[in-house]
């Protein structure tokens, strides 16, 4: 499940067999959904005996499915290892998006991140990245068909490299879902060698969680800003929009916090140090979690925030998010559940489905 078309190919020539066979696996496990051999009509018998000696294609499995009042779905998805990590579906009006998860927790700790709050677990191994987009797609008879995946769930995909690499080319290529460069979103906290590296290795959207206009709010909020302190961070995004042919806008995300990064004065800083970047600016409302001491601002003091950045010529964001009542933000059911297991079932939200 979490071959791309070259490791594919690699793959069948290693058994002897001819490259085209990568494309219709692709396509018999990707765009049709099928993960049994034996279904797989045009390749003959021989080879689905052989393939299924060599080889298996097993989805991560969806452990508990919930659903939010405007139709936001979240799904928490037991590991082989039995970690949980989650992934939501947002369908909006002309698109379906996905927000899939690259590591169990997530070691940067940020300070308003409730999987930061959780620590680090492990890293996805691409079919586990992959498998939550089949998964979405494919695993009930509803098809989802998702239009957007972005990595926002949980852990940092820049930490997990190869495999966010790899699952990113399958969700890519035209015989698998084809989707173009404009619907795969990476967000990173910063992790700035990284960032070059990506623009060498594939064309996606990038975003890049910002988050404050000084090192000394970016250094207590996000800790790996002391590693890649903002300068050092902006001019990795200028050289990598520099190094596409192609016009590219980056996603600056800001999550604006009650009296931490909220003022007129962080939006003035900001609007300075953003000044000679394209990019455009996705405010986020704080949104709180059990254990935290931070607040969502008030939705007055957001949309001057917002004005103020729209004054200066930007292109700036601001959605109410959605499914707050899943406890959308990244990290959040996990944590719930770990909670739950402890005896203090804090899980209050309507259950649509449990395996
Ligand atoms: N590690 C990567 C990707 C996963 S986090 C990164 O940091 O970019 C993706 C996004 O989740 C972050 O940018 C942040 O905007 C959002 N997020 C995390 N905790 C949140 C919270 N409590 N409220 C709102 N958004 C949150
Ligand atoms: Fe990790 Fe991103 Fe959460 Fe920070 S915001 S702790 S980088 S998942």
């Amino acid at each position: 499940m979490g071959y791309s078309l070259e490791s594919l190919e690699n793959f069948f020539c290693g058994i002897g067999e001819q490259k085209f066979r990568a494309k219709q696996l692709l396509s018999w496990i990707h765009k049709k959904g099928i993960t049994n051999f034996n279904l797989m009509t045009d390749f003959n018998k021989e080879l689905r005996i052989k393939l299924q000696s060599l080889a298996i294609i097993k989805p991560p499995k969806i452990f508990k499915e919930f659903i939010s009042e405007e139709g936001t779905k979240k799904f928490l998805i037991e590991l082989e290892s039995g970690s949980m990590v989650e992934m939501v579906i947002i369908p909006e009006k002309n698109r379906k998006t996905l927000c899939i998860s690259s590591q169990a927790g997530c070691a940067l700790q940020c300070t308003f991140c409730a999987t930061g709050a959780q620590g680090f677990k492990q890293d996805l191994k691409s079919d586990e990245i992959i498998g939550q987009l089949w998964l979405a797609n494919f695993h009930n008879k509803e098809i989802n068909q998702i239009t957007n995946v972005v990595f926002m769930g949980m852990g940092e995909p820049l930490l997990n490299y190869d495999a966010v690499l790899e699952s990113a080319k399958i969700m890519k290529d035209p015989h698998s879902y084809g989707l173009s460069r404009k619907r795969i979103t990476i967000s990173t906290s910063g992790i700035v060698p990284n960032i070059l590296k990506l623009s060498q290795d594939i064309d996606v959207s990038l975003a890049i969680s910002l988050h404050a206009s000084d090192d000394i709010l970016r250094d207590e909020i996000v800790p790996i800003n002391k590693k890649y302190p903002i300068k050092a961070l902006l001019d990795a995004c200028k050289e990598y929009l520099s190094s596409f042919k192609n016009k590219k806008t980056i996603t600056m995300e800001y999550i604006l916090i009650d009296g931490i990064n909220d003022s007129i004065e962080h939006a003035k800083q900001l609007a300075i140090l953003l000044s000679d970047i394209s990019c455009k600016i996705n405010l986020i409302p704080f949104n709180n979690f059990k254990g935290t001491t931070y607040k969502r601002p008030s939705n007055n003091k957001m949309s001057i925030f917002k004005k103020y950045l729209m004054d200066k010529g930007f292109i700036a964001t601001l959605r109410i998010t959605r499914g707050d009542s899943v406890a959308a933000a990244c990290g959040q059911l996990v944590g719930d559940l770990s909670n739950t297991v402890k005896g203090k079932n804090l899980i209050k939200h309507r259950l649509i489905n449990e395996r």
